[in-house]
């Protein structure tokens, strides 16, 4: 028997965002990332995080940055809309790490969401609640337009009950210690990059902060600070540019005498945390030749590219970049790094600048 077919009828719009939130929130870490980004959007130079039950009970984000203008809150968790990007060719200059006004849009079709800013500009913060893209009011019965408030220059944004109404997503986070670890690690990385803003993370309840950076520390310090001073006394720096293929690069990578369980692979192109496997492998391959079995290296790699021969937008996370003459760049970079370790093996110096 042939199947008849079904009415084809128009998704409910929240069904569509809740679909569309779930491409770009996979967990508490990915929500976490684009608050974050956020922040340093805004030009902070404190960023203090706070965590509940890994994230899913509430994940809060303060920042020093230069706020949302009381105007502005009533569509800030409307999707597409953003204060970054105008018109489509502004893609290939893109200096910000958002342009697609859709994170915090997402979060409140998954979650519930309060946001607390104040500008220079204004003498008070502004407070406002939003569930599925709009606002709520803050307390039953109340009015949902945003409220004054009492508050320092700056954004607060609350993130509380992840995935509430996505069951299955939720009770596939069973373990939040788990939940927390990636979250610390995106925060780790984010603070190694960011040296000159101070970041802090913290469980609720608990005293003391699992990681607070100084404004003032270095890259170094920072590392170090992370991951033990024994990779921070052992790291070499690299930095060189290439001016045919258009590439700048700058890091700190382990030498032959550091060596660790897991590779710690952080890369950074035009300032996004992305993978690249072509480039994670070639790294592993040079370290292969040059460590002991089943040891590994730490790389912190910044590279710069041209913008215009980078590709952003290839998925909504933004997890992955596309650019020009990839596999040349990684042939380059892998060089490099062969180079620079094979010299400092020679010499077996490994002082480091702090
Ligand atoms: P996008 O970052 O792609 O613009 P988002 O949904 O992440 O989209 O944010 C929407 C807008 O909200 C931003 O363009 C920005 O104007 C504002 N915004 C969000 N977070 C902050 C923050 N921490 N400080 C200042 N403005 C913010
Ligand atoms: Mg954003």
């Amino acid at each position: 028997m042939t199947p008849t077919p079904q009415p084809i009828r128009r998704l409910d719009q929240a069904v569509v965002n809740r679909i569309a939130a779930g491409e770009i929130i996979h967990r508490a870490a990915n929500a976490l990332k684009e608050l974050i980004e956020n922040s340093l959007d805004a030009g902070a130079t404190n960023i203090q995080i706070l965590i509940k039950e890994g994230g899913l009970k509430l994940l809060q984000i303060q920042d020093n940055g230069h706020g949302i203008q009381q105007e502005d809150l009533p569509i800030v968790c409307e999707r597409f809309t953003t204060s970054k990007l105008k018109t489509f060719d502004d893609l290939t200059s893109i200096q910000t790490y958002g342009f697609r006004g859709e994170a915090l849009a997402s979060i409140s079709h998954i979650a519930h969401v309060t946001i607390t800013s104040r500008t220079t500009a204004s003498n008070c913060a502004y407070r406002a609640k939003y569930s599925d893209g709009h606002l709520v009011p803050i307390k039953p019965g109340a009015a949902s337009e945003p409220r004054p408030c009492a508050g320092n220059v700056g954004t607060q944004i609350t993130v509380e009950d992840l995935f509430y109404n996505v069951p299955f997503r939720r009770n596939a986070f069973k373990n939040t210690s788990e939940e927390y670890n990636r979250i610390l690690d995106i925060v780790n990385r984010y603070s190694i990059h960011n040296t000159g803003v101070s970041f802090t993370c913290k469980k609720l309840g608990t005293a003391t902060a699992d990681l607070h950076t100084a404004t003032s520390a270095s890259t170094v310090n920072v590392i170090g600070q992370i991951y033990g001073s024994q990779v921070s006394t052992h790291l070499v720096k690299l930095e060189c540019q290439d001016n045919s293929l258009q590439f700048k690069v700058k890091g700190y990578v382990s030498n032959a005498n550091y060596s660790v369980k897991k590779t710690t692979f952080i890369l950074f192109i035009n300032h996004r945390l992305v993978d690249n496997n072509a480039l994670r492998r070639g790294v592993e391959t040079v370290y292969g030749t040059m460590l002991p079995k089943g040891a590994h290296p730490f790389v912190y790699l910044d590279l710069a590219l041209a913008p215009e021969n980078v590709d952003v937008n290839v998925h909504p996370t933004k997890r992955e970049v596309h650019f020009l003459n990839e596999d040349q760049i990684v042939a380059a970079l892998i060089e490099q790094l062969q180079a620079i370790l094979a010299s400092t093996t020679e010499s077996r110096n490994f002082e480091v600048q702090t």
